[in-house]
């Protein structure tokens, strides 16, 4: 394997845990480890969110 040392690396990325939101037509999601409750209610809509995961940029500390 070969990587190069470019300035233009793509961003990693990684299957992450993320509520979504149950409503339709509300396209309001966050990421799991952003959210306080076990079990939150949409910020936008207040309907409940189905624990779901998609990929996204690793989140540097
Ligand atoms: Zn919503």
């Amino acid at each position: 394997m070969y990587y190069s040392k470019k300035s233009a690396e793509p961003t990693p990325e990684e299957q992450t845990s993320i509520w979504s939101c149950l409503s339709d037509g509300c396209e309001c999601w966050m990421r799991d480890n952003f959210s306080f409750d076990s079990n939150p209610n949409c910020p936008i809509c207040g309907s409940e969110m189905l624990a779901d995961s998609r990929m996204l940029p690793v989140l540097k500390k």
